[in-house]
């Protein structure tokens, strides 16, 4: 009996990761199609309770690795406990969200098992029987498709927003397997934990994003942005010019050297459009773009443009959607 098609289920704060859900999706359709037990791994203190979603969400199973060691992430603890548990059981698949913390835990268990990892995958699909997995190269100019014939388990990091998440069914169970987390020697100690205190959506889950490049002349500008972002319900971001600036902070910063996202819409403001910067953003699902120079390159891949000036444009449309909401 194979050990199953694995999701790593990504939790903060006791709330699952959209991508979680997303991942699940995806891989309850490979678990059919393979006739294999989907199964989710949940890390973590005190995270018993989202067991619950994840089986309506599709997991037939549900390993909880909880302790006290877990709470926060850290990479010697996460990687040697998600270790051992794959080794035990001997997954044929294992997705992860293409997160901070999922890049970072893929990388270094896929390290430790010798097997192969596909990053920041756009569409998982199995085609006569094997899974192929598809991903940008180039920033982002072309696509590549792979498939891991041998070593198991696959492992794959998926991008978070681009999969459909199924609606979830409710009342569906999961068998929960509670594990005994050997966390190994761990180096890093978290000894407090400082958040930023932010009232909008993480910036690589944001359904919408506003963002501001250059163009926006100076980080008291960004406040233009925030307001426009707070009518929509929207995260704000950056690209790398204005991070350079010290306009804003890295943890905003959109791009190959920056986060990547996949918002269903991304207003660019005062952004050229450089190819490093669509790396991070070019998957979004529709992208708005207000410019003065109407040869900016953003527009190449723009599905709106408007040719102003942002000062003058922005203000307008916090003014609009006020109304819209209204
Ligand atoms: P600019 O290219 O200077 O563009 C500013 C735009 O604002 C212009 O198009 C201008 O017409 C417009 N503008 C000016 N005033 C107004 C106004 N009043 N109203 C409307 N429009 C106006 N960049 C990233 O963003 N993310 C990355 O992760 C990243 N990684 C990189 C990695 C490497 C290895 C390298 C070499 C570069 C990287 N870059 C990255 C930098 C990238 O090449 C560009 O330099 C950067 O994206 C430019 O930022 P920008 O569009 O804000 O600035």
């Amino acid at each position: 009996m194979p050990g199953g098609i694995w999701v790593y289920a990504e939790q903060k704060d006791g709330k699952l990761k959209k991508v979680t859900l997303e991942l699940l999706s995806a891989a309850r359709k490979i678990a059919d199609e393979q006739k294999e037990e989907l199964c989710a791994v949940l890390t973590g203190r005190d995270v018993a309770g989202l067991a619950g979603t994840l089986a309506e969400y599709g997991a037939d199973k549900v390993y909880l690795l909880q302790s006290e060691d877990l709470e926060n992430y850290t990479t010697d603890g996460y990687t040697s406990a998600v270790t051992a548990l794959v080794r035990e059981h001997q997954p044929s698949v294992f997705l992860l969200g293409y997160t901070v913390l999922g890049r970072d835990l893929a990388a270094h268990v896929a390290q430790r098992l010798d097997t192969g990892l596909f990053t920041d995958c756009v569409d998982v699909r199995l085609e006569d029987g094997q899974l192929v997995f598809k991903r940008p190269i180039y920033a982002g100019k072309a696509f590549f498709e792979g498939v891991c014939p041998e070593a198991r388990p696959v492992m794959a990091t998926v991008r978070p927003n681009v999969l459909p998440v199924n609606p979830p069914q409710a009342g569906r169970t999961a068998q929960v397997i509670e594990v005994n987390p050997q966390p190994g020697s761990i180096r890093q100690i978290i000894r407090d934990v400082v958040r930023q205190v932010s009232t909008r959506p993480e910036l690589t889950e944001a359904d919408i994003i506003v963002s501001g490049g250059r163009g926006m002349k100076g980080p008291e500008n960004f406040r233009l942005l925030e307001e426009l972002a707070d009518v929509l319900g929207a995260a704000v971001g950056a690209s790398r010019a204005a991070v350079d600036a010290g306009w804003a902070p890295h943890s905003m910063q959109v791009g190959q050297t920056g986060k990547t996202v996949s918002p269903t819409l991304y207003i660019a403001c005062g952004i050229s459009g450089a190819i490093q910067h669509l790396a991070g953003m070019g998957s979004s699902k529709y992208i708005v773009a207000i410019n003065k120079d109407p040869e900016a390159n953003i527009f190449k891949v723009a599905d709106y443009g408007i040719v102003g000036d942002l000062f003058e444009v922005v203000p307008l449309l916090i003014q609009e959607f006020k109304k819209l909401k209204e």
